[in-house]
């Protein structure tokens, strides 16, 4: 069965990915990507949908991101 062709700005079915461009690195145009949020640089907004090998560095610079800010509020006094 394949995918569904994406619907720009209604995302998938969490977690399940749909075909289309992926947004982040490598350029892929039909490729199964799967929404990651919206992401705003001033003025111009988009969503997110990136394949999975873009996705994974991105998802490990977000948890260390978010684990660095734990670690601070902890020793915060
Ligand atoms: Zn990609």
């Amino acid at each position: 069965m394949t995918a569904p062709a994406m619907t720009l700005g209604v995302p998938a079915e969490p977690g399940r990915p749909v075909t289309g461009m992926c947004r982040l690195w490598c350029g892929g145009t039909a490729v199964p990507v799967w929404w990651a949020g919206h992401v705003r640089f001033g003025a111009a907004a988009a969503g997110l949908w990136a394949c999975r090998p873009c996705l994974e560095p991105l998802a490990r610079m977000v948890r260390a991101a978010a684990d660095a800010e734990e670690r601070a509020r902890r020793l915060a006094p």
